[in-house]
């Protein structure tokens, strides 16, 4: 098989739960910025959100999976789950350049929001160097570019992401549906592990 060629998106979340409009977002920036293929890498473990407990990362690694199967540009990576403490954007990105060789560009995509904080990132002036970033927001989300180098950082809004994976927990929680707003593979996951369905 030849080798694999071209750019590498890297779409880094904690999908808790992944849902379509992290798909749509994914192959929308693959199409605009001609990725060959979009690599999700999902947060580890530990990771302490304020408000709440992060389900584990068997779980968010297994609904990923399930997800992006049936899209050939789509793959999973674990480089975050298997690396000890916090998730660090910079060693995701060197774990990654390490894997998929020197010659193909990266370009990390995440929520808008997330990327807003970058200055606050650990060794963000190498984020900046070792990919280009690109942010992706909901509508009606005001798109405030991150104080840096505006050569490097894109900013676009996905109508596709007024889906949240807090709204999918709390329609979980709820007895509300979620079906078409994950992949049925995913909604079936979520309904036989019984995730979410205590959260408060
Ligand atoms: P988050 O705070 O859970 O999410 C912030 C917002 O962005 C939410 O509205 C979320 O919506 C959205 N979002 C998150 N990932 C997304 C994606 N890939 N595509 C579209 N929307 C997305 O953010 P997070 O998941 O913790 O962090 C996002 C990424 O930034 C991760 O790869 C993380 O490692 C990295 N990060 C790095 C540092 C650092 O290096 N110091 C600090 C913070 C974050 P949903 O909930 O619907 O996804």
């Amino acid at each position: 098989m030849p080798a694999a060629t071209g750019a590498v998106g890297v779409m880094g979340g904690t999908f808790d739960p992944i849902h379509l409009g992290h798909l749509v977002a994914a192959s929308e920036v693959a199409h605009r910025f001609g990725l060959s293929e979009v690599c999700f890498v999902p947060t580890g473990q530990p990771w302490q959100k304020s408000d709440r407990k992060v389900s584990d990362a068997v779980h968010r690694h297994a609904m990923t999976l399930i997800a992006t199967a049936s899209d050939p540009r789509f793959t999973v990576s674990t480089v975050d789950i298997d690396r000890p403490g916090p998730t660090y954007t910079v060693d995701t990105l060197r774990d990654l350049r390490a894997t998929v060789g020197p010659d193909r560009p990266l370009a990390f995509i995440t929520g808008a929001d997330a990327l807003n904080q970058i200055l606050t990132w650990r060794d963000h002036d190498e984020v900046l160097r070792l990919a280009r970033l690109i942010g992706v927001s909901r509508p009606g989300h005001r798109l405030t570019p991150p104080p840096v180098d505006g050569a490097s950082v894109s900013l676009i809004e996905i109508p596709a992401l007024a889906i949240s994976s807090s709204d999918i927990r709390a329609r979980v929680a709820d007895g509300r549906p979620i079906r078409y707003l994950v992949p049925d593979g995913v909604d079936h996951y979520i309904a036989k592990t019984g995730l979410y369905r205590d959260d408060v």
